[in-house]
Order: structure tokens, then sequence, then C-alpha cells
């Protein structure tokens, strides 16, 4: 196959207060609008959000989010966007209340803004929702028609947030660039079902390149709760330089051994960016790397504070068993660790995260 395609939100908007100019950027965009986001999150930025969007002349209506992005809460929502007659929906928090307001949107037809809260994973930017039961159970991995018309990230409430959360976003993005290059090599598809573009590898390793940079300091200045370029620099590189990376770029076998790594219910309180985190290490593993750029990798990654050993995932002495169910799950017919340049075997994966593993014990060690 050789058509390539490359795709991307309308726009991007970053800084520092630019809550309050939501409006502005969102004018052309509307005048009905609904902003979605959980009690916790609109304590925060809904009246801020709002006052912005009525400056601009929107009418603007709120919905409380309920915690899970489930057909019964799209359904919820999609009647509440009905009746305001809203032109416009504002997904304000974490990747749930965004996919939320994702799936709106696309039975709605009107415009998205997204507006994460946290930089915790690359998926505001993307047009991607994943859809749970009521109960929490992943139901499926939807890849929408459309993006978001607008994606708008406050660098200051961002750093306002939990630190762990900001790391777990450097975790997400750390494996973007080398998921991208072994699509780019391997001549798999993308999310889009089409080849890459020299776009996205390029987009990709200037995500990994900018966390490299700036990440350390990054992280300590989110620790004292300041924005600096730093700050500014990789909140970029979560967001929207690994967002376009993966989805124009594609995924590999980070993603995938973090898909089985879920499987262990122990790994459960891991965020996806950690959990992510030991897939990229497997994945360099995996591929054969040298042990110098191995190292590198997980003492940069323990340098800001990710995981790079099972048991900082919760799983302490792993079974052969228990390492066999994640290697399955991550070797699924439809798993992304087939897009790899060579073919994967569960072995292979199993083997991967022993190797990934012992990498860094003993690093931790020294
Ligand atoms: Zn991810």
């Amino acid at each position: 196959m050789t058509t390539r395609v490359f795709r991307s939100p309308g726009a991007y908007v970053q800084g520092r207060n630019v809550l309050d100019d939501i409006g502005d950027h969102a004018k052309s965009l509307g005048d009905t609008a609904l902003v979605l986001g959980d009690e916790v999150v609109l304590d925060i930025v809904g009246e801020r959000i709002e006052a912005s969007l009525e400056a601009a002349g929107f009418d603007v209506d709120r919905v409380l989010f309920d915690g899970e992005c489930s057909e019964r809460e799209i359904d919820r929502v999609v009647d509440r966007h009905t009746d305001h007659d809203a032109d416009l929906i504002v997904g304000a928090g974490g990747g749930k209340a965004i996919d939320t307001a994702r799936a709106t949107r696309e039975r709605t037809d009107g415009a998205l803004v997204s507006l994460p809260t946290v930089a915790s994973t690359d998926a505001p930017t993307s047009s991607v929702a994943v859809i749970y039961t009521e109960g929490g159970e992943f139901v499926e991995f939807h890849v929408y028609e459309r993006h978001p018309d607008l994606v708008l990230i406050d660098t200051d409430v961002v750093t306002n947030a939990p630190t762990r959360l900001f790391r777990s976003g450097i975790g997400d993005a750390l494996a973007t660039w080398f998921e991208a290059d072994a699509v780019f090599q391997s001549g798999a598809t993308t999310l889009f079902e089409a080849r890459s573009t020299r776009t996205a590898r390029q987009i990709a390793n200037l995500a990994y390149t900018t966390l490299r940079e700036h990440g350390r300091s990054a992280v300590d200045a989110v620790e004292r709760d300041a924005v600096t370029e730093s700050v500014e620099a990789v909140v970029e590189a979560n967001t929207l330089l690994s967002g376009l990376g993966f989805e124009s770029g594609g995924l590999a076998a980070a993603h995938a051994i973090h898909n089985g790594l879920t499987q262990l219910e122990v790994t459960h309180d891991a965020t996806h960016g950690e959990k992510v985190t030991i897939g990229t290490i497997a994945q360099l593993v995996l591929e054969g790397r040298e042990d110098a750029f191995v190292e590198d990798v997980v003492e940069f990654a323990a340098s800001v504070g990710l995981p790079t050993t099972l048991a900082e995932i919760g799983l302490e002495e792993p079974s052969h068993e228990d390492l066999a169910v994640v290697a399955e799950a991550a070797c699924a017919e439809d798993e992304t660790i087939h897009n790899e340049p060579f073919a994967v075997t569960p072995d292979d994966v199993r083997d991967a995260l022993i190797g990934a593993d012992a990498i860094g014990r003993r690093l931790d060690r020294r």
C-alpha cells in the first residue's frame, strides 16, 4: 500500500491562562455551547471557561460528567446537547470526559473543543476514544472520522495538577518515537489504516528529543507548581507532538505490551503512561538495541520518576504464567506489536519483559 495519511486537530492553543481566551479561539465554531466536565474539574475551571465563552457571545450550558465514558453516559450527554440545541461541546478534564465529548460530537455533528486539564496522555489531540461499560470495563477503542476543532491546554492548570500525571504523560510520549519509527521501517499501517508520513515520523522524533532536553527540569518545576519554558516544551511534547506522532505515525510493541499488562489486576494502580514506559523498555530489548542505548533510556525514565522495573507497576516477583498472560495478550492478532519490522511471538515478549526488568533492577541498585 502506498497511500499516506496525516490528520490533525483544527487548531492547538497552549499557554498560561489561555483558559480565559477560549471564547475568542472558539468563536468561529458556533454560538451555543455545552461544557462537560466532572465536579472537581468544573470547580477549578468551569467558571472561567463559561465567562470567556459568554463574553464571546455564546449561550452556555453545563453538564456534570458522571466519571465513565460509557454508552449510557454518552446517550445522556447527547440528550443534553440536543435539549440545549448546542453547536459546540467542550470536553474538560482527563481522557474520559474528553472521550465522552468526542463521542457526543460524533452523534450530534457539532464542533468539539478538547480541553485537557492534565498532560498525562497524548489522547486529547486525537480522534480516538476508549469506551467502557458503566462498571469501568473496557469495551472498545474507537477511531472517529473527525478530530477536535480546537485543543486548548492551559499550562498553569496542568502544572497545578498532581506531578505524577505529568510524569505519566512523559512516559506515554517516550514511546511515540520508538513506535512510529518501527512502523515507518516496517511499512505497517497507522491508526488511519494508511502508511506513515515523513512528517509524522519527524514529529514523533521531536517529541523524544524535547523530552530528553527538557524532561527533568520540567518535572522539577511542576513539583513546585512553576511554569517554565521547559514545562511549556514538555506539555507540547506530551500532548501535541506525541498525539500527532502516535496517530499518524502508528503504534507498535510498547502500547501492545501496555495492553497486555492491563490483563493483570495488580497493575491497575499504575497509570497508562507508567505501564507504557515498561512497554517501551521491553520494546527496545525486543528490538535487540545495544546495552548502552537501552540503559540510557532506562536512566532517563528513572530520572523523571517513571517506573523501570515490574515491581514498580505492581508486579513483585511475577510468575512465568503471569508474564505469559501479558505476552499472549500483547501478541493478539490485531495488536500493534505486529507493526514491528520482524515477527514477534509471545515467548519473545515474555523474555523481553524479563530482560527489561533485569536492566531496571540492575540500574536501580547502582
Ligand atoms: Zn498511550
